[in-house]
């Protein structure tokens, strides 16, 4: 079994968004990407320090807006002011949120040019629709690196486990839009390892360390693990049992070091599309 190297497929697009900042920075654009943080998941923390990282890494201005017990009221307050605010490019509200609070509620706050990580209902519709969007970095990033690796992705079957807006069903409807037949399983899918192993490519975004055992993997599947659980020691392991699928899948991309650095410089990419749009008027 390979390994994907997620930081290899990431460096030309983090090259092009440094050249990027330089060419906005030309244009008089300081280009900025806010980061609403409404709690204190610990997976969530890990994602938001390795964002900041990477920001500062291509030279784009980055800020946390942790929000204390927040409420529905106070995040919706925080997206709308940040949405109004001229130096403020791109926003990314982080979940999970506080209990009682659904991200479809409160992310139609985020203005569409500045929804970086297509959280907003209406970004998702024009996904839906097939018209020009920013997508949900994270499902992006594993069309990315499977394009990137080379897997022919029309006409595969795909499975994808997991159903989330986030991940799961975003990933399921790029996947569709490049024309594999996908299959969306989820906690109720009746014989999920039987439906898995079917898959030529198995996306596995369920949040369970170790879920996706040997019989999950059809021999020689591509697999790509967005899981990202956290363990007692305080490092991250993914939703695949690499080890147990190792005789089974031809690739995988490791936890961490595959679908995350992809996904955050997809996001940073976006950030800078929005800002540029910025100058030019808003987007198209
Ligand atoms: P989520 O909202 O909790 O969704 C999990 C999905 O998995 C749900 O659809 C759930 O089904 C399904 N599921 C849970 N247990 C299952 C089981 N026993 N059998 C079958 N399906 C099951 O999680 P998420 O936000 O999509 O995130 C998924 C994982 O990706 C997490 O580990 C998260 O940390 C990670 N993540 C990584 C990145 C990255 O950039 N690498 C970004 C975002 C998230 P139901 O719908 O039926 O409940």
């Amino acid at each position: 079994m390979r390994l994907i190297d997620g930081a290899a497929i990431a460096a030309p697009i983090r090259a092009a968004s440094t050249a990027e900042v330089t060419r906005l920075r030309g244009l008089g654009i300081e280009p900025r990407l806010a980061i609403v943080v409404p709690t204190d998941d610990e997976a969530t923390d890990w994602y938001t320090r390795s964002l900041v990282r990477a920001a500062e890494r291509v030279g784009l201005g980055c800020q946390v807006d942790r929000l204390i017990d927040a409420t529905r009221s106070g995040i919706a307050a925080q997206l709308a002011e940040l949405s109004a605010d001229p130096a403020v490019h791109g926003i990314l509200l982080q979940t999970p949120l506080p209990d009682g609070v659904s991200l479809a509620e409160v992310s139609g706050d985020i203005a569409p040019g500045k929804d970086v990580d297509g959280a907003n209902p209406a970004s998702l519709g024009r996904l839906v629709a097939g018209r020009p969007t920013f997508a949900p970095a994270t499902a992006a990033a594993v069309v990315e690196i499977l394009r990137s690796e080379g897997v022919e992705l029309a006409g595969a079957r795909v499975v994808v486990l997991g159903r989330s807006t986030v991940v799961g069903k975003p990933a399921a409807l790029l996947l569709l839009a490049a024309d594999a037949t996908v299959t969306v399983c989820h906690s109720r899918t009746a014989d999920l390892a039987g439906l898995c192993a079917q898959a030529d490519v198995l996306v596995a975004a369920v949040g369970r360390a170790g879920f996706v055992g040997a019989g999950f993997v059809r021999p020689g599947a591509v697999v790509i693990d967005v899981g990202t659980n956290p363990t007692a020691d305080g490092s991250l392991v993914g939703d695949v049992d690499a080890a147990a699928v190792a005789d089974r899948a031809a690739a995988l991309t490791p936890v961490p070091g595959g679908v995350g650095p992809v996904t955050t410089q997809l996001l940073l990419r976006n950030v800078l599309t929005a800002a540029g749009r910025s100058w030019s008027g808003g987007p198209g």
